[in-house]
C-alpha cells in the first residue's frame, strides 16, 4: 500500500515531492537512529533490509470453478533476538517494499515492548471483501503451504494484520498442524480462544493504543473525560479503541472507513456504530451525511488517531492537523515530512512502532500460554498489557526529552538497541 512518490504541494512554480515509500522512510529513521546509538555503518548494512523474504505464487480454486493464482510474501527481518514474529495482512495495495518496512517495524516494536523476538511480516495480494469465506479459507490454506518451510513456533510466528482475523488464523494453524502432523497452536497468534488463543488479544492493540493516548494526555494536561478524539479506521484497532475511548468519557468526535467518515462535534453514538459494523470496519455506507477521510483530519479536536492505513499525514494536511496529540495506531500513517511539521508545530506524536505495539505483546503472552499449556484469566493479561506498554511510553517518552528528539527517533532508537547488540554478540556485524 502506498508505495509510491506523489507531488504534495507546489511553491513558486516548483513541485515539491514527498517519498511515500514506506521502506526507504524506515530506512532513513533507522540510520539515524544507529548513528545516535554509535554503530558505525555496518550496522545500518545489516538492519536496513529483511534478512530473508520469501515471495510465493499461490493457486486457489475461486467458487465458479476457475483456478486464480495470488501473490504472498512472508519477510523475516532480523533473527538475532530470537525467532521473527509479525501478521500477515491480505490487500490489493500489499507490496514487497511494504512487506520489508513493517518486518522491520515488527522488529523496533518487540525491541520497545522487550518481547525475545525479531520482525517478521506477511502479505498476499488480493482483495478478501470480494471473496467468499471458503475462497479466503483456500488462500489461507495455500499460503501455509507455501510458506511452510520458513516458519513455525520457534522460527517465525504469524498473527493477523489488515483483513484478516482469528478465523484466517485458525485455518493456517489447523493447515501447519496438518503439514508437521502434530498440533503446533504456537505455530501462529491470534487465534480464536478454542484454539489456544489468548484472553484479551483481539482488543490488545487498541487497549495499547489507549494507554499510550492517556500517557501522553497526562505529559500534555489534557483531561480524558471530555477529550475531542478523531479515529480514522474502524477496523480491529479503531472500533475497540472508539468504545474504550468512549467508555473512559472522551468524546469520539468523527470516525472512519475506507469509504467516508461519520462527524458529530458533540460526540457519536459509538455503541450504535459498532452494532452496525461489517467485518472490514465498514459502517459509513449506512449514512448519507459523511464527511472524506481528507475532512477528517482537519477537524477541531483534542487527540487524533490514524488506525487505518500508511500514509494518511502527509506534508500536504499536517499544517491543518489541529490536534495537540497524534497517536499512530495504523503502520506509517505518517510521513517523516509530516512527522517534521507536527513536532515543529509542538504537537506530541507517539509513533506506531510504540502505540500499536499491544498487539504483538499479547501475541507473545498467547504464544507463551501455548508453549507452556496453562492458561491466563484475562484480567492477568490486561495488568501484564498495562505494566509492559507504561513503562514502554515512559522509556522512549524520557529518551526524546533528555535527548531533545521527536518520539519516533526516540522510539526506533529503543526499539534497535537490543537487535543491534544481539547481532553484535552472535558476530553478525
Ligand atoms: N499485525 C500486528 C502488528 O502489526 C500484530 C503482530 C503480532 O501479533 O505478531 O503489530
Amino acid at each position: 500500500m502506498g508505495n509510491q512518490d506523489v507531488v504534495t504541494e507546489s511553491t513558486e512554480g516548483k513541485e515539491k515531492q514527498e517519498s511515500l515509500n514506506l521502506l526507504t522512510s524506515t530506512q532513513t529513521v533507522i540510520k539515524e537512529a544507529l548513528e545516535k546509538l554509535g554503530y558505525q555503518e555496518s550496522m545500518f548494512e545489516l538492519l536496513k533490509e529483511p534478512l530473508r523474504v520469501l515471495t510465493v505464487r499461490i493457486p486457489v480454486r475461486m467458487d465458479n470453478g476457475e483456478v486464480k493464482v495470488f501473490t504472498g510474501y512472508r519477510a523475516q527481518h532480523n533473527d538475532a533476538v530470537g525467532p521473527t514474529k509479525g501478521g500477515i495482512r491480505f490487500h490489493p495495495e500489499v507490496t514487497e517494499d511494504e512487506v520489508k518496512a513493517l518486518s522491520i517495524w515488527m522488529s523496533l516494536k518487540a525491541g520497545i515492548v522487550d518481547l525475545p523476538y525479531g520482525g517478521g511480516k506477511g502479505g498476499i495480494i488480493c482483495d478478501p471483501r470480494e471473496m467468499s469465506f471458503r475462497e479466503l479459507e483456500r488462500l489461507s490454506r495455500g499460503y501455509v503451504r507455501a510458506i511452510s518451510q520458513l516458519v513455525g513456533p520457534t522460527k517465525d510466528i504469524p498473527a493477523p494484520d489488515v483483513f484478516t482475523n482469528s478465523q484466517i488464523m485458525a485455518w493456517m494453524m489447523d493447515e501447519y498442524s496438518r503439514i508437521r502432523e502434530f498440533d503446533s497452536p504456537g505455530f501462529i497468534t491470534g487465534k480464536p480462544i478454542a484454539l489456544g488463543g489468548s484472553h484479551g488479544r483481539e482488543t490488545a492493540t487498541a487497549k495499547g493504543v489507549t494507554i499510550c493516548i492517556r500517557e501522553a494526555a497526562k505529559r500534555r494536561n489534557i483531561e480524558i473525560k471530555g477529550a475531542r478524539v478523531v479515529i480514522q479506521g474502524f477496523g480491529n484497532a479503531g472500533s475497540y479503541l472508539a468504545k474504550f475511548m468512549h467508555d473512559a468519557g472522551a468524546k469520539v468526535v468523527a470516525i472512519s472507513d475506507a469509504y467516508g467518515a461519520l462527524h458529530d462535534p458533540n460526540g457519536l453514538d459509538i455503541d450504535y456504530l459498532l452494532d452496525r459494523r461489517d467485518s472490514f470496519g465498514t459502517v459509513t455506507k449506512l449514512f448519507t451525511n459523511t464527511i472524506t477521510n481528507k475532512e477528517l483530519f482537519e477537524l477541531d479536536c483534542d487527540i487524533i488517531v490514524p488506525a487505518a492505513i500508511e500514509n494518511q499525514i502527509t506534508a500536504a494536511n499536517a499544517h491543518n492537523i489541529k490536534a495537540q496529540i497524534v497517536v499512530e495506531a495504523a503502520n506509517g500513517p505518517t510521513t517523516l515530512e509530516a512527522t517534521k511539521i507536527l513536532t515543529e508545530r509542538g504537537i506530541l506524536l507517539v509513533p506506531d512502532v510504540l502505540a500499536s505495539a499491544g498487539g504483538v505483546t499479547v501475541s507473545y503472552f498467547e504464544w507463551v500460554q501455548n508453549n507452556q499449556g496453562y492458561y491466563w484469566s484475562e484480567e492477568e493479561v490486561e495488568e501484564k498489557l498495562e505494566k509492559v506498554m507504561i513503562r514502554s511510553f515512559e522509556n522512549v517518552y524520557s529518551l526524546s526529552q533528555t535527548r531533545r528528539i521527536d518520539m519516533r527517533l526516540s522510539a526506533y532508537m529503543v526499539g534497535a538497541r537490543k537487535m543491534a547488540e544481539a547481532s553484535r554478540f552472535r558476530g553478525w556485524v
